[in-house]
């Protein structure tokens, strides 16, 4: 767990303060930032009270106003836009190293993955910027009926900590191309990559105040975003539990609408029928060890066919064995650590509660050893559970996968249905009439077939089913839920 020869230095400046009106804004520093991978001081954060957030939010409507950026043409912005692109490209070893460092992505990937991701986001939303227009509609031979389409104004962003870079362009891209102001609130736990994206904005044209940053705690910062009057939407990722209360807020503060992308418990389901086992294994250990298992999609419950599950679970094994952890600025890449000890703590007493309520591990169920003050947690498949069990029940947000069995489709696919949630879910066979009962049988808003994980097609939206969520990000549905309706009708 020592530095190796190579590895980039952690101890890198960061841009503190906020970001209000197209430059930093300072405040009094009070919260303190870790690095994830070995728990050193990375800097300070300052926590947004109601007034400096009533600041932001009033500074975004002005600034949305005056530099009349929702009525510009569209073309116009998708410009500005593409530029800002082009420079997050061209920083993106800067923007890799910020990124990595202070949060829990390897730095190979964080380089060859985040950083071209958000930019390749944000082009996909410049490009949706003049291509879904309102309707024309059909109503009497003396009236013209129009649907218009009106971005809502100021429009806040809650993200969470997992993949701070490309949730701000899925947040902050559809809603800037719509022609709306941000302000964006980001973890406290991973305040700084994004800075620099909004810095970037400015210097590819943005109007100064149309992208502002509010830093700070969730139940402050991010509650006094919610209730503002000026903001006209909301648009959340992050846990159910949140989730909830973000909406409960919006409810009673102006009724406003809320995009909630929330937690997850996604099946990877593997028929006898699935083809090479090594190659399943891959994707199964890939869908839930990714980000150490921090990832909202993660593929957690391993739902196999009884008569190939010995030999998946070897071959998963023998996968899991060869991961290695390390602190996330080692080249070329490594199994990263979890976010911080509280979160640690959790991923281990829900193994343990899973364990003591009969669940066996087959691997894993505590921590690496290592030298430093980061938590990295062993990958962990739990046997023995049943859909009561707590592991199987509740999302953990670690690299814990449990196993269970089936005889039959009618079973597996009783099994891959979740009580609460519907984010993801993948489907291992090669029967092709099989695959297509399973993606219309399973409750959740994306499934995978003979794969896991997201393609680079931003045109395929993002959303969960049921406890995961509403709305969608990505697609074209991201870009048009972020525009309000009005209906005109016209007599001549
Ligand atoms: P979290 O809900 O604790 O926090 C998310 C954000 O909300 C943070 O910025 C936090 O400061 C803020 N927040 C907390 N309480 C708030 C409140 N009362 N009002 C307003 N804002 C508040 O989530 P997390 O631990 O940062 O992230 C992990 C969770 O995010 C997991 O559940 C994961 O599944 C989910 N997630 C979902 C997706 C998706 O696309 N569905 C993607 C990534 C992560």
């Amino acid at each position: 767990m020592n530095d190796m020869k190579g590895d980039t230095s952690p101890h890198i400046p960061v841009p503190s303060g906020h970001f209000i009106g197209g430059k930093r804004v300072d405040g009094r520093e009070e919260l303190e930032v870790l690095r994830p991978s070995d728990g050193g001081v990375m800097g300070t954060l300052p926590d947004a009270s109601d007034d400096l957030v009533d600041q932001a939010v009033c500074d975004a409507h002005r600034s949305w106003l005056a530099s009349g950026w929702g009525t510009r043409a569209p073309r116009e912005r998708a410009r500005v836009l593409s530029r800002w692109a082009d420079l997050i490209d061209a920083n993106a070893d800067s923007l890799g190293r910020l990124e990595a460092i202070g949060s829990t992505r390897p730095i190979a990937e964080a380089r060859a993955f985040d950083v071209p991701f958000t930019a390749e986001c944000i082009r996909f939303f410049a490009e949706c910027a003049d291509k879904f227009g309102g309707d024309a509609v059909p109503t009497t031979h003396h009236s013209l009926g129009l649907v218009l389409p009106e971005p809502y104004g100021v429009v806040a962003a809650i993200a969470p900590w997992n993949v701070p870079l490309s949730m701000a362009s899925w947040k902050c891209a559809p809603a800037l191309a719509a022609g709306n102001a941000m302000v964006l609130k980001p973890s406290e736990l991973t305040p700084y990559s994004v800075m620099r994206l909004a810095e970037l904005a400015i210097e590819a044209g943005l109007p100064a105040g149309v992208f502002n940053i509010v830093q700070g705690r969730g139940a402050g910062a991010g509650a006094a975003l919610v209730r503002h009057p000026l903001v006209g939407k909301v648009s959340f990722t992050g846990s159910t539990r949140t989730g909830a209360a973000i909406m409960s807020e919006a409810a009673h503060h102006g009724t406003k609408p809320v995009t909630l992308e929330l937690g997850g418990k996604s099946p990877q389901v593997v028929f006898d029928d699935a083809g090479d086992i090594d190659a399943v294994a891959g994707r199964v250990v890939r869908g839930f060890t990714s980000n150490a298992g921090q990832a909202c999609v993660s593929g957690t419950r391993l739902i196999a066919q009884r008569g190939i599950a010995g030999p998946l679970i070897e071959a998963i094994i023998a996968k899991i064995d060869a991961l290695r952890p390390g602190p996330t600025w080692r080249e070329p890449s490594c199994f990263p650590p979890i976010i911080n000890g509280q979160q640690a703590r959790n991923i281990h007493a829900a193994v343990r509660q899973t364990m003591d309520e009969g669940a066996s591990a087959l691997c894993g169920a505590d921590f690496f050893e290592h030298d430093s003050k980061g938590y990295y947690y062993r990958p962990t498949l739990l046997a023995d559970v049943t859909s009561r069990s707590l592991a199987v029940r509740e999302e953990i947000f670690g690299p814990v996968l449990t196993v269970q069995t089936f005889d039959d489709e009618e079973e597996a696919l009783a099994l891959a249905d979740h009580a609460s949630y519907g984010l993801a879910a993948a489907v291992h066979t090669l029967d092709l009439g099989r695959a297509l009962r399973a993606t219309r049988r399973i409750q959740a808003g994306t499934v995978w077939v003979n794969r896991f994980g997201r393609t680079w097609d931003f045109i395929i939206p993002t959303g969960g089913f049921k406890g995961s969520g509403m709305g969608k990000d990505l697609g074209r549905q991201a870009f048009e839920g972020s525009l309000r309706y009005k209906s005109v009708l016209i007599d001549f």
